[in-house]
């Protein structure tokens, strides 16, 4: 049996099957990921993404951080690609639960999928550190771009992108992911590096480990399968050989 085959296999046979994504998936849209070569982490300092920059000097995180996460939402008429649809189309066809991203791109759910757990919040989204009122993310890099540094709420309060900074808590979305993957009988991760915690705790909580990632993970070893390789190839291929059993 090929990869594609072993991992539809255990698809097909599996009673709960949770995926969790990160960057990788969305490279093939055009969106750059963290780690790669070529990746954010290459051009930026990553502190410029910290809680703690965004707290003790936010015009700093305003001016140069800022940047980061619009490289994230600069890719024009950004669209899903062959791995956000295959990772719907698998949920509709009730093939997989749970879809779990560390992604801010919002790209499985404009590929259809329902109900996805985004750990590290949305880049659509903000809200003020005060009085919680929540603001889009385009209204906040419009202030910016007036030069109102760093942007305020009508009350004065600090206005914030809805995503998880280094440093941050991660919210009620992570408890869910949780228990979500503890009742799950196989985890897939897909494009994800794995290196950036408490994320890399789920696959600790899962009784079953499939890793597809072009390059090596700190968890390969964990897993009972790894496939390196492209995210769109690889699902494109499983989701043929899961219509197949199907048949
Ligand atoms: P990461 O950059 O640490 O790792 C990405 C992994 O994906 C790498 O190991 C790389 O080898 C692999 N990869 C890249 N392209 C791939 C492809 N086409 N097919 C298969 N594998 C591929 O990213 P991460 O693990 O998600 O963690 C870092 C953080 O990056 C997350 O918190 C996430 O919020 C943030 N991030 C998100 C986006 C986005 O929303 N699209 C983009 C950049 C960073």
């Amino acid at each position: 049996m090929n990869m594609a085959e072993k991992i539809a296999k255990m698809i097909t046979e599996s009673k709960k099957v949770s995926v969790l994504t990160g960057a990788g998936i969305s490279t093939e849209s055009g969106i750059p990921d963290f780690r790669s070569p070529g990746g954010l982490w290459q051009k930026f300092d990553p502190s410029l993404l910290s809680a703690d920059m965004l707290q003790n000097d936010p015009k700093n995180f305003y001016r140069r951080g800022l940047q980061v996460l619009e490289q994230i939402n600069a890719v024009k008429d950004v669209k899903p690609n062959k791995g956000h649809y295959v990772l719907a189309n698998l949920q509709k066809e009730g093939k997989i639960h749970c879809i779990i991203t560390q992604n801010v791109d919002g790209l499985h759910t404009k590929a259809g999928a329902r109900d996805v757990i985004e750990v590290h919040g949305s880049l659509d989204k903000g809200f003020c550190v005060v009085c919680g009122k929540k603001y889009s993310f385009s209204h906040i890099t419009s202030l910016v771009k007036e030069g109102k540094i760093p942007p305020l709420c009508s009350c004065g309060g600090l206005l914030r992108p809805d995503v998880v900074l280094f440093g941050d808590m991660l919210g009620p979305h992570y408890a869910r992911a949780i228990a979500e993957v503890r009742k799950s009988n196989l985890l897939m991760v897909v494009g994800s590096s794995l290196e950036v915690a408490p994320v890399n705790h789920l696959p600790d909580l899962s009784s079953k480990l499939v890793i597809i990632n072009r390059e090596p993970t700190l968890f390969d070893r964990d897993a009972v399968l790894v496939w390196h390789q492209q995210a769109g190839k690889a699902l494109s291929q499983i989701y043929d050989q899961v219509q197949k059993i199907a048949k």
